[in-house]
């Protein structure tokens, strides 16, 4: 049995007419929330290592601007493709809107495998790329940031290309940057921090005690791994479970989230932790645990799987994890999901404080930057939670009916509809 939604921006748009139908939503304004406001693609070449030069193929959306300049990451992946960034664009949109910080939605993404691209190849692909689109974005128009494989080192050459394109300082055209280059504080670890300030609260919801909870942890990259960290240091959470692209760990014990982080940094994978069973990627999202991170890519919970789910929580780290009849499902077995564009709005929060950091000139330390997020965070969060009380609706369904409200008022202020 596989799911039938053909692609992740149709996922987009069900769940946006699911909440216009809540809304009661002007058709005009419908219309216009459907569809990207802007598309840019772009193929360039890459002199690679062999001396010869290779075409990639990239896409910048920007899906709305009306709360203010587009925002969000450039993923490099093998399986990139316009669609997948048109509906990243569009839950950056609403991600802005649900934690009210005045930015719109972007994407962008580069057609490449990085595993096999060496470091200068890396850099030359990073750099051409922001020449494709260096007329597209900007601190006042559209800011990118890191997301799936890529960093802060990328970032650095994206800002320093587009400097030397448009030949003055710009740190506010990129974040997510290194901490020399007018980086954030806390911005390495925000996503997951954001994360695990939802599953706190959720938790105080359901009445769920978190110390000992035990979580699972599908993908230990950036999302994941701190996601692993914090749930243990801030929550006292046990994890049993961790995975990467290669397989995952388990141990019903708990594990040492430090030392797996060693671990992979040592054999680059996750897998063969002393003490872990070894488990496929499947299989964990099936476990019986407190908390399920799916922190890895999209459409990992479907019609099929959804059945056989027994977390009880489901912070969506990734984005777009869950298909639209897959959280059908976990709605009517009464999962509680922290849906992704606000459960991960952590990352783009503390984005948006560097931005405003780099904007300023006023830069704030560590503990300035948590206070502030989990201010933002926790306060989104129980404004969704009172929201879904208050319609009878799942959360999903009362984040949407926040951010597209919160667009739509300015779409209408500025007479776009
Ligand atoms: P990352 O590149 O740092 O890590 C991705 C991880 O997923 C890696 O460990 C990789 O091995 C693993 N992975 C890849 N394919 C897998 C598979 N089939 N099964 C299991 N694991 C697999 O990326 P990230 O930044 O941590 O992003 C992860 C998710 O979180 C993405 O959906 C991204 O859009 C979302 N997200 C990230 C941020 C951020 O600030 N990094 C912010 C918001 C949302």
């Amino acid at each position: 049995m596989i799911d039938t939604i053909p692609n992740l921006f149709s996922n987009a748009q069900m769940q946006l007419d699911r909440a216009a139908k809540l809304l009661s939503l002007d058709p005009e304004v419908h219309a216009a929330l459907r569809e990207p406001q802007r598309e840019l693609h772009v193929r360039f070449p890459v002199r690679m290592d062999n001396g010869k030069a290779r075409m990639f193929e990239g896409f910048r959306v920007q899906y709305n601007d009306a709360r203010g300049p587009a925002k969000g990451g450039i993923r490099f992946h093998p399986q990139e493709n316009i669609d997948t960034i048109r509906a990243l664009a569009a839950w950056m949109t609403w991600k802005t809107a649900v934690v009210d910080i005045p930015l719109g939605g972007g994407k962008g993404g580069v057609v490449c495998d990085p595993k096999t691209l060496s470091p200068s190849e890396l850099e030359g692909l990073s750099r051409a790329f922001i020449d494709s689109i260096r007329n597209f974005i900007g601190p006042d128009r559209d800011i990118p940031a890191p997301d799936v494989y890529t960093n802060p080192q990328i970032m650095a050459w994206m800002v320093d290309e587009y400097e030397k394109l448009s030949g003055g300082s710009a740190p506010g055209v990129i974040t997510g940057k290194p901490l020399a280059l007018g980086g954030s504080r806390g911005r390495h670890d925000a996503t997951a921090r954001g994360c695990v300030y939802c599953v706190r609260e959720a938790a105080k919801h359901l009445g769920m005690d978190m110390r000992g909870a035990t979580t699972a942890i599908q993908g230990f990259g950036n999302a994941g791994s701190y996601g692993a960290i914090l749930s243990q240091e801030l929550l006292g959470s046990r994890i049993i479970v961790v995975s990467d692209a290669s397989g995952g760990s388990y141990n019903p014990k708990g594990m040492d989230p430090r030392q797996l982080v060693e671990h992979k940094q040592r054999t680059r994978t996750v897998v063969v932790f002393p003490g872990a069973a070894e488990i496929s990627n499947e299989r964990i999202l099936e476990l019986a645990v407190d908390v399920l991170w799916p922190a890895a890519l999209e459409n990992v919970l479907t019609r099929r799987n959804a059945p056989c789910v027994k977390a009880k929580i489901i912070a969506e780290a990734a984005n777009g994890p869950t298909t639209p009849e897959a959280d059908d499902i976990l709605r009517s077995r009464g999962i509680f999901v922290i849906p992704d564009f606000l459960c991960n709005s952590g990352g783009v929060t503390v984005s948006y404080f560097e931005w405003v950091q780099n904007q300023t000139g006023d830069y704030w330390d560590e503990d300035e930057v948590y206070r502030r997020l989990d201010k933002k965070v926790t306060s989104a969060f129980w404004n969704v939670l009172k929201t879904a009380q208050r319609l009878n609706v799942d959360m999903r369904s009362a984040a949407y009916v926040i951010s597209v409200q919160r667009v739509a008022e300015a779409m209408k202020l500025r007479g776009r509809i």
